[in-house]
């Protein structure tokens, strides 16, 4: 039996599209290490680790006997007044690899609501404490997710949440960072900071980024000293820093979290998509010990926030199997030949007149064209050329599983390199 694409493109929405002029899909019976397949047979080389999540590969056998020996135990029960290994596991491999001041965890089911529960936590802990302190900083550019509270961090023009900008809560804008990641660094790209600061802090809760690595906003890659610096005139006015390493935590930026780009720890942290090895939904947001306390001394008197599936043991379970992976440290040379490897084979797109920047990080590859994409017309270049790449805007990128081979990688690059000259 075939997979019934018209029922599809008729009935189901697929991320970001129309309901009545779709962009195609592929239908994908399989997928195995590096690869996916498709009902054809064809094999694509994956680029995508389907959106930063797969970073061991596809069909692992880790992973796969953790889901099989927890799904034996129980698939899931509720989180209010029960809990289970699974969880508490997790919880504490998790706090072992964090910076040491976060100390509370908060399973979620998404990374969008992780975000939500990371402001819902400043907000509350400032209900507590100053209650005047009631907005929230964001960069330009940046990119928090797709429910409400994250849309209104996400950056207000640019973003496809655009149009929802009169719906929002109004929080401060600053300028995406000016101070690339390997250029000497700007101490006036921080200037706006410091200066919003100086004249609002009294009304300011939070600040939330993505460190280093601005992933959906342009995939920019920015100065660790930017960071620090952040974090040091957050520390002078009291306000909460919370790190959204949903994208870039477990490795990917070449450290473990983008933060220790920087060795600065935020006092709230969300974690996502490579959390569970790209098998199930399943996002955290950690605090420290203050927050808590904070949060705890509000008038709710706890965390207002509990999803159904909090901490499905299902999820929990394979994420302890990825850290378990992530933990064997294997990750650290892999994501160091994945960089030189990107910076190497990408550099010649440097040449080209349609592209306007290059730049690699970790186990990111960039390529900034002039103009924006035909999605459609390069997404079936792609696929014929036996790869999967997804580009948005202006932007052909790539963030492959960890464990691609030398081979499969040349593979994508080689077809970054053809589309692009
Ligand atoms: C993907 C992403 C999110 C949203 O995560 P979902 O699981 O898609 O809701 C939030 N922040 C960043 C930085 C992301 O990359």
């Amino acid at each position: 039996m075939s997979i019934d694409l018209a029922f599809d493109r008729e009935h189901i929405w697929h991320p970001y599209t129309s309901m009545l002029t779709p962009l195609p899909v592929y239908p994908i019976v399989a997928a195995a290490g590096c690869e996916l397949v498709l009902e054809d047979g064809r094999r694509l080389v994956d680029g995508t680790a389907s959106w930063w999540s797969a970073v061991h590969g596809y069909n692992h056998p880790v992973l796969n006997a953790a889901l099989t020996t927890q799904l034996s135990q129980m698939a899931h029960v509720m989180f209010g007044g029960i809990t289970h290994e699974p969880a508490i596991q997790l919880a504490k491999q998790l706090l072992q690899m964090v910076p040491s001041t976060l100390t509370k965890v908060f399973f979620a089911d998404s990374g969008s609501i992780a975000v939500e529960v990371a402001i819902k936590m400043a907000l509350q802990y400032w209900q507590a404490i100053n209650p005047q302190k009631t907005k929230l900083i964001s960069l330009r550019k940046g990119y928090h997710g797709d429910t409400f509270a994250a849309m209104a961090v996400c950056d207000p023009i640019d973003s496809m949440h655009g149009m929802f900008k009169e719906l929002l809560p109004q929080h401060f804008f600053l300028p995406a960072p000016d101070c690339p990641f390997d250029s000497p660094f700007t101490p006036r790209s921080v200037e706006p900071l410091a200066q919003l600061l100086s004249a609002h802090h009294q009304d300011i809760a939070a600040l939330i980024l993505e460190p280093i690595v601005q992933g959906y906003g342009g995939m920019r890659f920015y100065h660790p000293h930017y960071l620090s610096a952040v974090r040091a005139l957050c520390d002078k006015y009291g306000i909460l820093l919370i790190a959204d390493e949903i994208a870039t935590g477990f490795g990917r930026t070449g450290k473990l979290f983008a933060c220790e780009h920087a060795n600065i720890a935020p006092d709230i942290m969300c974690l996502g998509k490579a959390l569970s090895g790209g098998y199930l939904t399943l996002a955290a947001t950690l605090c420290t010990d203050e927050v808590a306390r904070g949060i705890s001394q509000s008038a709710a008197g706890g965390l207002m926030h509990g999803p159904t599936f909090m901490a499905n043991p299902l999820a929990c379970a394979v994420a302890l199997a990825s850290l378990g992976l992530i933990a064997t440290g294997a990750w650290q040379q892999q994501v160091a030949n994945i960089e030189q490897q990107l910076k190497r084979e990408l550099a010649p797109c440097k040449q080209f007149a349609k592209v306007k920047d290059v730049r690699v990080l970790g186990a990111i590859g960039v390529l900034e064209m002039q103009e924006p994409v035909n999605v459609a017309a390069l997404q079936a270049a792609f696929v014929a050329q036996g790869v999967w790449i997804r580009p948005f805007n202006n932007l052909i990128y790539i963030m492959p599983p960890f464990t691609i081979s030398a081979k499969e990688l040349s593979q994508l690059t080689q077809a970054m390199v053809q589309v692009s000259a």
